[in-house]
């Protein structure tokens, strides 16, 4: 990775930010299953990556 690309990765702390905007919000995932963000007894949540993420809880996503 060159010193550019490398420029281009926001931190964890961003990603983290940007999720924070979802606090308290609920979903339905593609699983079926429900979130709560930031609900620390809530589903943890599995992406996977692609042009339409897919997004489904970690219990299913094994
Ligand atoms: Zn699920």
């Amino acid at each position: 990775m060159t010193k550019e690309q490398k420029e281009k990765y926001e931190s964890t702390d961003s990603l983290r930010l940007l999720l924070h905007q979802l606090n308290g919000k609920k979903f339905k995932l593609d699983c079926g299953h429900h979130i709560s963000f930031n609900h620390f007894l809530g589903n943890d949540i599995t992406i996977y990556n692609g042009k339409r993420l897919k997004i489904i809880c970690s219990q299913c996503g094994y």
